[in-house]
């Protein structure tokens, strides 16, 4: 059988797995991404997991054709080069691709990696049979990958998808991307923490600052002080639902998607923020056809990276 190695090179850890061409996964690797110091090490390390991946696939008589690979940073169009890479200051314009085709000695394919869970969602999830969508993911920070014609769109220079950095407050905080008010400074986890922040900074009560049950200050004590009715909590989730509405609003009103996919670990409190996101997209969404366009869950987990990695060499549609 004919394998594909699928490869997601997140901020904590460095996963892999081969994936036969039904999504199938058979066996994975993991490693802490913290334990390479440089990207020198960070290719040799993905190199090394995968040839054991590879060894273990043929000695069961299986073929592996190459490997895909997400990556949390900047890569250009044609997926060689990678602009940066989060967490490796020192991985800046650099030829991923090749170095990483010359040590594993079989095909590879590189992108980024929201546009390459996008990818997996329009395999076997939540985009499955859907030509045109888009996903969002809600993490440490905000991420997002555009499907138009089954293929992920990544523009002229390779960036296109940063929903993260749509405007939302033009006066709002400052983004690390040096602008201001992104949707990433609201609707992230660091988001949640600044904003909650600043309420308790107003001397506004609240289980955050009076309970220790919901300290130290984290997205997630935000989800759970919510859940228990708490005013400063319910404020934060109402202006994070209230940004991605109008940021989602953006995107029906540009793209026309057939549904948007609303993933990541921030997106488990979507009970709590969806009224009003709903509220926005109601609001600014153009024409009926564009408010009725649909928030869905994503299907695949955490294994969206690997899988839509995996599609890059088993699905070739270029
Ligand atoms: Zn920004």
């Amino acid at each position: 059988m004919d394998l594909a190695i699928g490869i997601d090179l997140g901020g904590t850890n460095l996963r892999l797995a081969l994936v036969d061409p039904e999504g199938r996964i058979s066996s994975r690797r993991q490693v802490k991404t913290t334990s390479f110091a440089s990207t020198s090490d960070l290719i040799a390390g993905i190199a090394r997991e995968a040839q054991m991946l590879i060894q273990e696939a043929e000695s069961a008589g299986a073929r592996v054709l190459g490997a895909g690979i997400g990556v949390p940073g900047g890569v250009d169009p044609a997926g060689e080069i990678v602009y940066f890479l989060t967490n490796f200051p020192s991985g800046r314009d650099f030829p991923m691709r090749r170095l990483l085709e010359e040590k594993v000695q079989r095909r590879i394919r590189l992108g980024n990696d929201a546009n390459i869970w996008a990818y997996g969602e329009g395999w076997i999830g939540a985009g499955r049979d859907r030509k045109n969508f888009v996903l969002i993911t809600l993490g440490t920070g905000v991420g997002g990958g555009i499907i138009i014609n089954g293929r992920i769109y990544v523009g002229h220079s390779g960036i296109a998808g940063e929903i993260g950095h749509i405007t939302i407050e033009p006066e709002g905080s400052p983004c690390a991307c040096g602008g201001r008010g992104c949707l990433e400074t609201i609707a992230a986890a660091k988001g949640f923490i600044r904003l909650a922040q600043e309420l308790l900074d107003q001397g506004k009560s609240s289980l955050l600052s009076q309970s220790e049950e919901f300290q130290p200050l984290s997205a997630l004590n935000v989800f759970r002080a919510a859940q228990n009715g708490d005013q400063v909590a319910l404020l934060v989730l109402d202006r994070v639902g209230r940004a991605l509405g109008i940021g989602i609003s953006a995107l029906i009103n540009i793209l026309n998607p057939e549904i948007i996919i609303l993933g990541g670990g921030v997106a488990a409190a979507r009970e709590l923020f969806n009224p009003p996101m709903v509220e926005e997209i109601k609001l600014r969404a153009f024409s009926r056809k564009g408010k009725e366009t649909p928030v869905v869950p994503p299907l695949l987990g955490e294994d969206a990276g690997i899988l839509g990695a995996a599609r890059l060499i088993l699905q070739v549609d270029d």
